[in-house]
């Protein structure tokens, strides 16, 4: 039996609770939103499948063959301002639903929570597009994938590293006709604070929400801002962003992640080219529209990316661009423990005036901070 009560070695991708023959465990929400396997003692066969099955402890790194890994920038233009970097993620899906694959990728609801949804069609395939920095919900998602290889489909997935191994091991049988593309990622925060920072933001905005979008492309690459369209009225902001630039909401399995590093569980991994100013490929992302890192780990990765279409295409040397979680886990915040004491007893108004960008403490360091610019 899986032991739920360490919540370091969960990363809630739902694959025990959905390969469990006898549906003995729910996906139940903890405190700050994060889901965690439940145990029905009741129904328990304690046949050790959900154990043999987690992906997380063990992080099972696949055979690389090295001659198959390969660092490239990546851009496609069409439509790039709704992409997060170079529109990597959207170009694999498209090539995908083209050649008749299904694809599976995270989107956020109307209601604003972020979960991973199929999609078939290129009309909806744009809802996959952009990051969404909470965790996306997983439930159904590995039952769904084994239902489509099973019918002979095949699949692309594409969602954090921690949620393709989930999907790596739910569907190890069927592993030819599944490609997985994980991005390379900084640590997932709570869904439960989102939601509290939408309604939040609602009712200081007095005007019906109608998108909100993480890192807003069109405020530039670089810019770690987020925008909230209140009906038609835009407004940007940075005050959920350094929430989560801070680490104090990631999910606690983040600060222990087994994939940060060149193990991954995937074909393909996609990110930002951070870094790129200070190579000689600078002037391919000087027009602050985004750059895409893709790393191809597997032939089957390679030769699925090769014949994707690109207005940019470069291969590149790794070193420039490891950034920190391909080589380490992200360092938590010294004051992440009491963020979540304090957000658990009392809420997060208060969280946020105590350690976001609206605290006293934010805005004297701030002042103090342009005061001294002008001595
Ligand atoms: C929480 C988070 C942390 C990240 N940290 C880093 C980082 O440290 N360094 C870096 O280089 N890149 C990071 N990224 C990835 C990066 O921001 C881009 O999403 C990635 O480069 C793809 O950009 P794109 O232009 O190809 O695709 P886009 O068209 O922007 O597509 C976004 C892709 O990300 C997936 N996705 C979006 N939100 C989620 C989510 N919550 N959970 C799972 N999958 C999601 C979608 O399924 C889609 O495939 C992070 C993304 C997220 C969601």
């Amino acid at each position: 039996m899986i032991h739920p009560a360490d919540r370091k070695l969960c990363s809630g991708c739902c694959t025990c609770a959905e390969a469990c023959p006898v549906q003995a465990i729910t996906m139940s929400p903890d405190p700050m939103g994060f889901l965690y396997p439940v145990i029905d003692p009741a129904r328990c066969t304690d046949c050790g499948l959900c154990a043999r099955i987690c992906p997380f402890d063990k992080a099972r790194p696949q055979e690389l063959d090295p001659a198959a890994e390969h660092f490239y920038l990546f851009r496609k233009e069409m439509d790039l301002e709704k992409s997060q970097s170079g529109g990597l993620s959207d170009a694999l899906a498209s090539r995908a639903i083209s050649l008749g694959m299904v694809v599976y990728g995270a989107a956020m609801e109307d209601d604003f929570s972020v979960r991973h949804i199929r999609v078939e069609k290129m009309e909806d395939a744009g809802r996959l597009r952009l990051s969404k920095y909470v965790q996306s919900n997983m439930r159904g998602i590995p039952t769904a994938i084994l239902e489509d290889l099973k019918a002979g489909r095949k699949v692309l997935f594409t969602g954090t590293p921690c949620q393709c191994a989930g999907i790596a091991a739910a569907a190890s049988r069927y592993r030819e006709n599944l490609i997985l593309c994980d991005i390379i990622c900084h640590g997932v925060p709570s869904p439960k604070v989102w939601a509290d920072y939408i309604a939040y933001r609602k009712k200081k905005g007095r005007k019906r929400l109608l998108r909100a979008v993480f890192r807003d492309p069109a405020e530039g690459w670089h810019r770690a801002v987020e925008s909230y369209d209140f009906s038609g009225k835009k407004l940007v902001t940075d005050e959920y962003s350094y929430l989560y630039y801070r680490c104090l909401m990631d999910r606690p399995s983040c600060l222990q992640c087994p994939y940060s590093s060149m193990n991954r569980p995937s074909d393909i991994t996609m990110g930002d080219a951070w870094g790129i100013e200070k190579t000689e490929y600078a002037a391919l992302a000087d027009d602050e529209r985004g750059m895409s890192l893709a790393i191809v780990h597997t032939p089957k990765g390679a030769s699925f990316f090769i014949d994707t279409p690109f207005s940019v295409r470069q291969e590149v040397e790794p070193g420039p661009f490891m950034q920190q979680n391909l080589r380490v886990t992200t360092y938590p915040d010294p004051e992440a423990n009491s963020f979540e004491n304090d957000y658990i007893r009392k809420g997060f108004r208060y969280v946020n005036r105590k350690y976001g960008k609206v605290s006293l403490r934010f805005r004297i360091r701030h002042w103090i901070g342009t005061w001294k610019g002008y001595q």
